[in-house]
């Protein structure tokens, strides 16, 4: 939305903003580090440079089919703006719109409240089986219980949690013990920015040494097809081992993809090995953060799949002769907050 004052915004304009973005970040390279920090600084300050251009709200493209729509937001980015998602259809007809040099206008009724000030608390819940021979030491295998509300919630992360759950009931079931303690987590305040996740590995640092590894499964409500490695080829060998067990599950085929977006990266500046599960797709780009996020959407055969894999890789985890390697530290970990921006942009216009 922009404020009627102010010119419109035509694709010329949009080219030159795109230009320009492109020499911000220094000609088309790929992007260092320094690159990089600074192109986070951008896309903080972005909004806020909006702001004090006039802009009255953020039309973000919801960018899914057949009109879905699509929810986020974190506190790791405030924006000073409202920020209204429209259906993809929507999104490209403003733009034909705006292509044609017409300026569409825009009435937008948006009552929600924001506070900086008071705290929601929110809690993870935690089950664990007694290791053996190490209770001390800990594998964690974990989903999230949050969700967004435009549907139920089950491919993101329902699925993921009643896999963790299952788990958990195979193993003890099973009457096996497992020599380390396997420890099942469902993370709260995922979708915020891995708040629960990030809390707990912030709570137990002193103790990240004796995690032997996190496993999670927050793809979707597809079979487990095997692991990503998060980048760590050393790690290809122990996995092959893992889910030799699951072979004719079809779940061992290992990647070295490097996954973000869930829980497992909460734990990795700790130095536990931090892993999540690939998993067939089943539509996940369509349900997850929209109205399509609903009961039906789970799969009774691939659930029973994900939960058994799980188990098994768990158990193993438990039962290896030795802790894994850690991983190279990185700390210390960033403020969840986002940091502000400029302090001129704060001071608005
Ligand atoms: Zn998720």
């Amino acid at each position: 939305m922009w404020n009627n004052d102010g010119p419109p915004m035509t694709p010329a304009d949009s080219e030159r903003l795109r230009a320009a973005f492109r020499g911000f970040l220094g000609g088309g390279q790929r992007p260092d580090s320094a690159a990089r920090a600074r192109m986070t600084q951008f896309n903080t300050d972005q909004p806020f440079v909006l702001r004090n251009a006039g802009a009255v709200g953020i039309l973000l493209d919801a960018g899914k089919e057949q009109d879905l729509l699509n929810m986020s937001g974190s506190p790791t980015r405030v924006l000073p703006l409202p920020q209204v998602v429209v259906a993809h259809e929507d999104y490209t007809l403003f733009d034909r719109l705006l292509g044609a040099g017409v300026t569409p206008r825009l009435e937008a009724n948006i009552q929600n409240t924001l506070s900086m000030k008071d705290s929601v608390p929110q809690w993870n819940t935690v089950a664990e089986i007694r290791g053996t021979d190490h209770p001390g030491q800990v594998v964690i295998v974990g989903a999230h219980l949050d969700s967004w509300d435009l549907g139920t919630g089950t491919t993101d992360n329902g699925t993921g949690s009643m896999a963790t759950l299952e788990a958990a009931r195979i193993i003890a079931q099973s009457g096996l013990k497992p020599r380390r303690t396997i420890r099942f987590i469902l993370f709260t305040g995922e979708e915020q920015g891995l708040l629960g996740s990030r809390k707990y590995a912030e709570a137990h640092a002193p103790e990240a040494d004796s995690i032997q590894a996190v496993i999670v499964l927050d793809n979707g409500a597809g079979a487990i097809t095997g692991m990503a490695l998060q980048g760590h080829l050393e790690a290809y060998a122990l996995w092959r081992m893992l889910l030799a067990p699951v072979h004719r599950l079809n779940a061992d085929t290992i990647n070295d993809a490097v996954k973000g977006g869930t829980d497992h990266l909460s734990f990795i500046p700790y130095g536990v090995p931090g892993f999540n599960f690939n998993q067939l797709t089943r539509g996940y780009n369509h349900t997850h953060h929209s109205q399509s996020d609903t009961y039906d959407k789970a799969i009774a055969g691939d659930l029973t799949q994900a939960s058994t894999v799980i188990a098994v890789s768990a158990f193993e985890l438990a039962n290896l002769p030795a802790m894994l390697t850690r991983w190279e530290k990185r700390l210390p970990v960033q403020p969840i907050v986002a940091a502000p921006v400029s302090p001129d942009l704060l001071r608005g216009h």
